[in-house]
């Protein structure tokens, strides 16, 4: 399971003499978390070229238009569906898929005649072995890897981070960790995905320390099996990891009383027995957890710390800013906050008017300046002035509050994009406009809440179609008894979803309750603004009751 990269670094040295070596030529790479990936950035890096990961998430469409976009001739691919895959919709540009699994004959054929040569990574190695090529460093200054977020709209934005602003991110990070920082007897083990930055600043901050990694098999149910096979020292983690295992302990405890009463002392105990259980569950050696990237509730935080028994440490970061922009600091077992900022920016917080938040309350706008804020989109320039101003700040869209401390807490998103505890991005408006389409649906507000996993509705249907089926039904009863009747519900919500596969939504992007509102949002009842457009904060204020009930009933 270990890694060892030094030997086989000259893998890219094939590289035929024509083609250009240097910090314009752009290498894709498509594959789980595995040596292989890792053997392909650091070879890219030694030869200055740069990286850029895709993923299953991304789909064909958004694959093809990044390869067209950042003119990608040559991507290391996984294995046989991954080249199918990237054959699907393969932009001309694409010239030779390098596979380090096995393939099938009739995949290779297809490439062939798309004009695609698919070449295997140990002939690749045998040639590099054959004749060395000297290595071309980069500079500070040299992209290192474009990493394309998949966004909620419109095309996936490529951001651009150079060799400096990964080894400032990293660099920061270390030295917050203070004592705990990382050594040569570290084992970390790989399973976020490697195309986000978090996981692949951690591996490299293992890599730079002289460290071990060791790669999980592939099958998230079974990361267990391969933590107690491999008993990591540090991982990283993400909040719907941690919330899993709060919720299977929860549902273990729950069943007895008496095991919740002995639940109730662990934690507040430190109890061993708990303790041995998630701990173990980890391989039992963990001393070091870093977990980012969405937020985490509270509780699940103090629990996941009194399970393990170890450092447990939350940062706050983006892509845009090559992972970390805050971290909590060890010792601060205080839960609600995301720490001070890390060592290589500043952070300020900006009026946000439409929203009211203000600088002068200590909130606003995180926006960020220092040596980890990306380069800008590639190839947009647009957008990249839309986010980075002309003093260099980066605006995050996510909003802040610095408590008495001095750590940062996120209290709210600018725009009305949140991300569900999973990761997954939200565009409420979005999924609005497709279950308006529905004859029952006269006005609806799509809400979410960035701790839960799923989205829910208030919806006010639509008096005279309800009015009509319901006499057509015979099923008596005034609007608002109508409102409160489980098989109106029932249409309601089967229409909205049917609406909703329709459009393509994505099984989280549809709701999985929804309340019926006999009265219409309307400017009167400030409900609505001026130009008719949902005031989303009064409607979740005004609410509240339904939303936690829904909320309530689902978890
Ligand atoms: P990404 O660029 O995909 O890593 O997503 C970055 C976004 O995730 C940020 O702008 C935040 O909205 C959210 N995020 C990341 N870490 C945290 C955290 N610790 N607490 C709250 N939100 C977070």
């Amino acid at each position: 399971m270990k890694l060892s990269c030094g030997p086989r670094i000259s893998v890219l040295a094939w590289w035929p003499a024509a083609w250009h070596r240097g910090p314009t030529t752009i290498l894709g790479i498509y594959a789980q978390n595995c040596p292989e990936w890792i053997l392909t950035e650091q070879a890219a890096y030694c030869y200055s070229m740069v990286l850029v990961p895709l993923y299953d998430t991304l789909g064909p469409d958004a694959c093809a238009f990044i390869i067209k976009q950042a003119e990608i001739n040559v991507v290391v691919c996984e294995d046989d569906a991954k080249c199918n895959l990237m054959l699907e919709k393969s932009p001309r540009c694409l010239k030779k898929l390098i596979v380090f699994k096995d393939i099938r004959v009739s995949t290779k054929q297809k490439a062939k005649n798309m004009g695609v040569e698919i070449v295997k990574l140990s002939d690749i190695e045998a040639l590099g072995a054959k004749k060395i090529h000297p290595e071309v460093p980069p500079k500070p200054s040299d992209l290192a890897t474009i990493c394309y977020t998949s966004g909620t709209t419109g095309n996936p934005k490529g951001v651009m981070l150079t060799h400096e602003n990964i080894v400032a991110s990293m660099s920061a990070v270390m030295l917050q960790f203070g004592d705990h920082r990382l050594t040569k007897t570290d084992t970390m083990i790989s399973f976020l995905p490697l195309a986000h930055m978090l996981e692949r600043c951690c591996e490299n901050a293992v890599y730079c320390v002289g460290g071990s990694v060791g790669f999980y098999l592939g099958d998230i149910r079974r990361l267990s099996d391969d933590m107690k096979a491999l008993k990591p020292t540090i991982t990283p983690a993400v909040p719907r990891l941690l919330n899993r295992i709060y919720d299977k302990v929860q549902a273990e405890v729950n069943g007895s009383c008496v095991k919740k009463m002995l639940y109730n002392m662990a934690v507040s105990a430190k109890e061993k027995e708990l303790k041995r259980k998630v701990q173990e569950g980890m391989g039992g050696k963990l001393r070091l957890m870093l977990v980012g990237s969405a937020p985490l509730a509270e509780n699940v935080l103090t629990f996941v710390r009194c399970a393990l028994g170890c450092l447990v440490v939350e940062g706050y970061g983006q892509t845009e800013c090559t992972a970390p922009i805050s971290l909590t600091i060890q010792g601060d077992h205080v839960p609600g906050h995301v720490g001070p900022p890390v060592a290589c920016c500043c952070i300020k917080l900006v009026d946000v008017p439409e929203m009211e938040y203000w600088s002068k309350n200590n909130q606003g706008e995180v926006c960020v300046k220092g040596t980890n804020v990306f380069q800008g989109y590639y190839k947009d320039p647009q957008k990249t002035e839309e986010v980075i101003d002309d003093q260099g700040w980066h605006h995050t869209g996510d909003i802040g509050m610095w408590q008495a401390n001095g750590t940062l807490k996120i209290i709210d998103r600018r725009k009305h994009i949140f991300k569900l505890s999973q990761g997954e991005y939200i565009v409420p408006e979005k999924i609005e406009n497709v279950y308006i389409r529905s004859q029952y649906v006269s006005q609806v507000f799509v809400h979410g809440e960035s701790l839960k996993s799923c989205i829910i509705a208030i919806v006010v249907p639509d008096v005279d179609v309800i009015k009509c089926w319901a006499q057509e039904n015979g099923i008596p009863g005034t609007f608002s008894v109508l409102c409160n009747n489980p098989e109106v519900k029932q249409l309601i919500m089967d229409d909205m979803i049917s609406w909703g596969k329709e459009a393509g939504l994505k099984s989280f992007e549809q709701v999985k309750d929804i309340y019926l509102h006999p009265d219409n949002f309307s400017i009167q009842n400030g409900l609505l603004t001026p130009t008719m457009k949902s005031k989303r904060p009064q409607l979740k204020a005004y609410f509240k009751p339904q939303l936690d009930d829904m909320y309530s009933r689902l978890t």
